[in-house]
C-alpha cells in the first residue's frame, strides 16, 4: 500500500500587514518528513509511506504569493513523482491566507487532487480553527479536526485521519464527508474546550462517532481574523452512510448555534489598565497576563510594546514581559554586548503602525543558538525585564524560559503574548488575566472590519434566523 504524506499549515490574520516568506516556515522534504516527531505515528509495517512536502509556520500575516506558488510547485512535483499512489494524506491547519488569494487550502487541495485522479482516496487533518469551504469538502473523502482547544490532540487528530484512509483501503468501503456551515465566527478565546459550552459540545462528538454509518465527528470553530467568504464554524463528519453523515452534520451545527450567545472568556478579561489593576492589588503570583491582541500563535504580529509601555507609566516593580520580536532590538544588544548598558527602542519593528518604548536598558543575557533569527535578548529596564527575540514566536513553554535562565513562576507579573494560556503556563498563573489588547487578533470582534465575510454571522449580525443545512461532498453525491 502507497501512501502519500504532506500539506501546508499556518493561520494567517487577513488585519496583519506582515507578510510571512520562506523564513517563517519549517519544512520537511522527503526522508526528513517521516524522521520528524510530528509524523513519527507513519511507521505501519506493510505500508510505504512517500513523503512529500510539508511546511508549517507559527501563525501570522498572509503568505506572500511567490511562497506559496514555490511550496506548491514543489508539493506537486514530488506528488507526481510519487505516483501511483493508494491514498493521500494531507496535514493542513486550514486557515491560510494567500496574498491575492482566497480559499488557500481549496487550491492547495484541488490542485493535489488534478494530480491523483479521481480515483485516490485523499483525507486530512484540521485544526479546529481552520476554516472550510465547498472546494475543499468537494475534494475529499475524510476529514478529521482537532477537539481540543488549547491543542493536545493534535497527534491523536492526525492518526484519526490516517487511520481511516488505511480502514478504508483495507477494507474498500470508501467514505465520504458531509459538512453544514454554521454561521458563527468567535474567537478562540471564547471557545476553549477547558470552557463551556465548549467543552459540553465537544464532549457530544465521540458519541456521534458511534452512530451507525457514522466514523468521525467535527465542530470547525474556524478562523475570525480572516475574514474571507469561506470563514465561518461549520460541522464536517465522515461517514460511510450519507443520510447518517447528514443528520450528524446538522445536529452538530444546531448544537453550535443554540448556544451561540453563551460563550465567554474563560479567565478574567478586560483592558489593559483595568487587569493591572487587578495585578497591582493581587496578593498571589506570577500573576499572568496574556496580551491578547497580539498573540503571535494567533496571527498576531508580536512586536507591540502596549503592555511595556503601560507597566513603565505606572513605575511597575517585578514584572517579566515574554517576549517581543524585534530584531533590530537584539542586534542592538548583541553589538553591545551582555553586562552593558544602552538606549533601545522596542517595539514596532514589524508593524510600523505598532507602538515603541524608548528607554535605557541594561543587557541581562544574550542567547545565540547559531541562526541569527533565533537569537535571544533578556534586557532590564527598572524593575522590569523584557526577552526579545529576533523572529515572531511565542514564550509559551517553560523550557522557552529556562533556557534564558529564566524562571516564570517566581515573578510577580509576567506578560505573555497569548490569548487562552498554554498547557504549561495555565496551571502556574495565580491568577490568570486576559488583557484586550490592541493588535491584529485583537478580541473585539464584532468591529472588525467585515469586508469579505459570508453576511450575515453572529456576532457580526446579532440576530437573525438560522436552520442548518447538511450537504454531501460531490465526490460522494457522484459515487451513489
Ligand atoms: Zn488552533
Amino acid at each position: 500500500m502507497r501512501i502519500a504524506v504532506g500539506g501546508i499549515h499556518t493561520e494567517c490574520s487577513t488585519y496583519s500587514p506582515v507578510l510571512m516568506t520562506t523564513e517563517d516556515f519549517r519544512v520537511l522534504r522527503g526522508a526528513e518528513l517521516l524522521q520528524a516527531d510530528y509524523f513519527d505515528f507513519l511507521n505501519t509495517e506493510g505500508i510505504s509511506h512517500l513523503p512529500l512536502l510539508h511546511a508549517r509556520a507559527v501563525p501570522g500575516g498572509p503568505v506572500s504569493q511567490p511562497v506559496y506558488d514555490a511550496f506548491k510547485a514543489e508539493f506537486l512535483e514530488r506528488l507526481q513523482q510519487a505516483l501511483p499512489i493508494d491514498g493521500l494524506y494531507l496535514a493542513m491547519h486550514g486557515a491560510i491566507k494567500v496574498d491575492g488569494m482566497v480559499d488557500a487550502e481549496g487550491d492547495w487541495i484541488s490542485a493535489a487532487r488534478a494530480v491523483v485522479g479521481p480515483d485516490c482516496p485523499i483525507a486530512t487533518s484540521y485544526d479546529l480553527h481552520g476554516n472550510v469551504s465547498q472546494r475543499i469538502i468537494d475534494q475529499i473523502d475524510i476529514f478529521a479536526g482537532y477537539r481540543t482547544a488549547p491543542h493536545i490532540d493534535t497527534r491523536e487528530t492526525m492518526i484519526r485521519a490516517w487511520t481511516m484512509l488505511i480502514s478504508a483501503l483495507r477494507s474498500g468501503i470508501r467514505p465520504g464527508v458531509a459538512w453544514a456551515k454554521i454561521p458563527v465566527l468567535l474567537p478562540g478565546e471564547c471557545t476553549s474546550t477547558e470552557d463551556e459550552p465548549a467543552k459540553s459540545l465537544y464532549l457530544q462528538l465521540p458519541d456521534i462517532d458511534a452512530r451507525p454509518g457514522v466514523l468521525d465527528a467535527n465542530l470547525m470553530v474556524g478562523y475570525v481574523w480572516a475574514d474571507e467568504p469561506r470563514a465561518t464554524a461549520c460541522a464536517v463528519v465522515t461517514a460511510t452512510d450519507r443520510a447518517a453523515a447528514k443528520q450528524a452534520a446538522a445536529d452538530i451545527a444546531a448544537g453550535y448555534w443554540s448556544e451561540r450567545h453563551n460563550f465567554r472568556f474563560g479567565p478574567v478579561t478586560g483592558l489593559l489598565d483595568a487587569m493591572l489593576d487587578i495585578a497591582e492589588s493581587a496578593t498571589t503570583t506570577p500573576v499572568i497576563l496574556a496580551d491578547s491582541g497580539d498573540n503571535p500563535t494567533g496571527g498576531g504580529v508580536g512586536d507591540r510594546a502596549d503592555v511595556l509601555k503601560a507597566l513603565l507609566a505606572r513605575g511597575w516593580r517585578g514584572a517579566l514581559i515574554a517576549g517581543i520580536a524585534d530584531r533590530p532590538a537584539v542586534d542592538a544588544c548583541f553589538a553591545a554586548g551582555a553586562g552593558e548598558t544602552l538606549m533601545l527602542k522596542i517595539g514596532g519593528s514589524l508593524d510600523p503602525t505598532s507602538p515603541v518604548a524608548e528607554m535605557l536598558v541594561d543587557v541581562v543575557r544574550l542567547d545565540d543558538p547559531g541562526p541569527e533569527k533565533e537569537r535571544q535578548a533578556v534586557v532590564r529596564t527598572g524593575a522590569i525585564d523584557v526577552v526579545l527575540s529576533a523572529r515572531r514566536r511565542p514564550y509559551h513553554n517553560i523550557e522557552d524560559f529556562r533556557r534564558l535562565g529564566l524562571d516564570p513562576k517566581a515573578v510577580r507579573l509576567l506578560v505573555v503574548k497569548s490569548g487562552y494560556l498554554s498547557p504549561e503556563l495555565a496551571p502556574i498563573a495565580n491568577p490568570n488575566l486576559m488583557a484586550l489588547t490592541d493588535g491584529v487578533v485583537n478580541q473585539d470582534i464584532a468591529n472588525l472590519a467585515s469586508l469579505h465575510r459570508s453576511r450575515p454571522a453572529f456576532p457580526f449580525d446579532p440576530e437573525f434566523d438560522f436552520a442548518p443545512e447538511a450537504i454531501l461532498s460531490a465526490r460522494w453525491v457522484e459515487s451513489v
